[in-house]
């Protein structure tokens, strides 16, 4: 059984939450090993909660995901997460800019069996997004998952509100950046998502939700 992971989680008390993970968390043994692996490096910070991927891969399987788009996928976990959920026809373009970070995940599509799934791009992921909308793909994933750098999750979700057909789901992470969000902290990416944060409960684009899972999920259901 995998002990409990999550980096941060809001209001619950720590005995409470251990015993959440210990009863709630299914985690495949490759996902269970890259996080132990990623968790040598210093900024292991940046990888998802099992929690986390546990939800992403439920709401995959509950709206028959077969295409998705992430923005982020540091050492891969979230991807492996999604290709393990899709069909076998499934296809994730993930968007990194570190062939460094990126390698660790791919050893560990390999021996799952996923990387046929992986669509891997090394590029500004605006840049891919944007081709990829260029290419006419507009509305042909059915789901998103963006956890890059947070001074651009604006531009990312506007991106991906293209890329993701009506019906679809974007999820972002880190929504709550540690409770920054709503203190005075200035910096550009509490800035950015401070103002992601208070547009999208009124954006004519998604019906929301931001769960204190973790960091802080937020879900955009596209309208
Ligand atoms: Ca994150």
């Amino acid at each position: 059984m995998p002990t409990a992971l999550a980096k941060k989680s809001y209001s619950i008390p720590s005995d409470l939450f251990e015993y959440l993970a210990e009863v709630s968390i299914r985690e495949h043994p490759l996902l269970t090993e890259l996080r132990e692996e990623t968790a040598q490096l210093p900024n292991s910070g940046m990888q998802i909660s099992p929690e986390q991927g546990q939800l992403m891969r439920l709401l995959l399987q509950l709206m028959n995901a077969k295409r998705t788009v992430e923005v982020g996928v540091f050492t891969g976990y979230s991807c492996l997460v999604t290709a393990l959920a899709l069909p076998d026809e499934g296809k994730v373009l993930a968007c990194d800019v570190s062939e460094e970070y990126t390698a660790i995940g791919k050893k560990y599509f390999e021996r799952a069996g996923v990387s046929a799934k992986i669509d891997l791009r090394i590029a500004p992921a605006l840049e891919t997004l944007a081709e990829t909308i260029k290419s006419e793909e507009s509305g042909s994933f059915d789901f998103a998952f963006i956890d890059a750098d947070k001074a651009n999750v604006s531009n990312y979700v506007d991106l991906c509100a293209k890329l993701v057909r009506p019906g679809g789901l974007i999820v972002v992470d880190n929504v709550l950046w540690s409770g920054a969000v709503y203190g005075d902290a200035t910096d550009e990416d509490t800035i950015a998502l401070r103002a992601f944060n208070a547009s999208i409960a009124s954006d004519p684009r998604f019906e929301s939700q931001i769960l204190p899972l973790s960091d802080g999920l937020a879900l955009l259901y596209v309208r």
